[in-house]
């Protein structure tokens, strides 16, 4: 299946979706074609020349950061260049602003946080999470020769191996937007991207009290691992919300996952069930996050973590 991707970047970095969005493409059967905009595309082109993309599609827009607007008719007039019968994106923030619209506007099939794809005799076949996360569904496009599919970040892994792709520069003829990007605002100080790190110690309501956290945040430190908790403890004000795990909050895939106290709840685990090794500690030994631990412990945590805080 001819499968155009439209990578993204913020502020002259590539963000890691672009790479496993080629990652799911591949998996289509191919040719791949990839989309990169902006003020210097080609900036990029040699990061996303990677196995399996064919051609790499470079537009210059005069605008240096996401645009909704312009993204839209750069994308829209790909489309109809290219004749794609599929478009992936991020199912990101940046997505979310102008995919739906584009695919309304287009009359194409649309599905968002998709994690899986087939081509099932030329069809394209989406799986995602409905129900809150309670039940996975397929959803095939019966009528429609095109597809856009926004894709779960960490679904698929980062392309990588060198690539021998084409480059070519297309030329897009932008109205004016509409908006216009002004500035960023910085996440409070001191504060980490949960979705890069390798090592997360996260805590639950297990942990009783506000008081408690203190133990965890140095037992971390110590560790290597960076702390983040499921939604109670935002909810509570005990952590910031840039450290929620989960449907509401964010999906991470660090190497080694470490839950204290944590039920397992749907909405928690559809933001961690891909960490490479699960560890769970609970009391209660049908706690669902046993169910998506490689390795668990039915314990009190703060026996675990006396116990962890003599090692490290
Ligand atoms: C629309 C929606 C979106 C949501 N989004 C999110 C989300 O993004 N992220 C998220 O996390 N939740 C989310 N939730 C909430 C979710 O449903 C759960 O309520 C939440 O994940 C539960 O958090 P928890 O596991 O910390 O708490 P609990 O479910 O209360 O679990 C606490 C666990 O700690 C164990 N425990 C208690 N004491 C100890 C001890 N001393 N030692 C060891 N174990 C102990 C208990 O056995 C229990 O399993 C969402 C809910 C909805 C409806």
């Amino acid at each position: 299946m001819k499968t155009l991707v439209v990578a993204e970047h913020v502020r002259g970095q590539l963000r890691p979706i672009s790479l496993e969005l080629i990652t799911a493409a591949k998996s289509l059967g191919g040719p791949v074609e990839l989309a990169v905009i902006g003020a210097d595309p080609a900036s990029f082109a040699d990061a996303l020349n990677v196995e399996g993309v064919d051609e790499i599609l470079t537009v210059k827009v005069d605008r240096d950061e996401f645009e909704s607007d312009v993204y839209q008719q750069v994308v829209e007039h790909l489309i109809a260049e290219r004749s794609p019968r599929v478009v992936l994106l991020g199912f990101t923030v940046n997505s979310m602003g102008y995919a739906p619209a584009l695919a309304a506007k287009l009359g194409t099939g649309f599905a968002s946080d998709v994690f899986a794809l087939r081509d099932e005799g030329g069809q394209l076949v989406a799986e995602r999470s409905f129900y809150g996360a309670k039940v996975n569904g397929e959803i095939d496009f019966p009528g429609h020769e095109r597809v856009i599919a926004l894709v779960r970040a960490t679904a698929w892994p980062p392309a990588e191996g060198a690539g021998s792709a084409t480059m070519t520069d297309v030329a897009v003829e932008t109205t004016a937007s509409r908006t216009r990007h002004t500035n960023w605002v910085e996440v409070q100080a001191g504060d980490v991207d949960i979705t890069t790190c390798d090592f997360l110690l996260s805590v639950g309501r297990g942990i009783g009290d506000k008081e408690n956290l203190e133990q965890f945040e140095e037992l971390a430190d110590s560790m290597g691992a960076v702390i983040s908790s499921s939604r109670p403890l935002v909810d509570a004000g005990w952590m910031p919300s840039a450290r929620q795990v989960g449907q509401s909050g964010k999906t991470v895939k660090p190497k080694v996952y470490l839950a204290l106290g944590i039920s397992g709840a749907v909405q928690h685990l559809a933001g961690m069930k891909t960490s490479g090794t699960i560890i769970a500690v609970n009391t209660d030994p049908e706690a669902a996050i046993f169910n998506v631990a490689h390795y668990g412990a039915v314990a009190d945590l703060f026996e675990v973590a006396e116990e962890l805080e003599k090692l490290y």
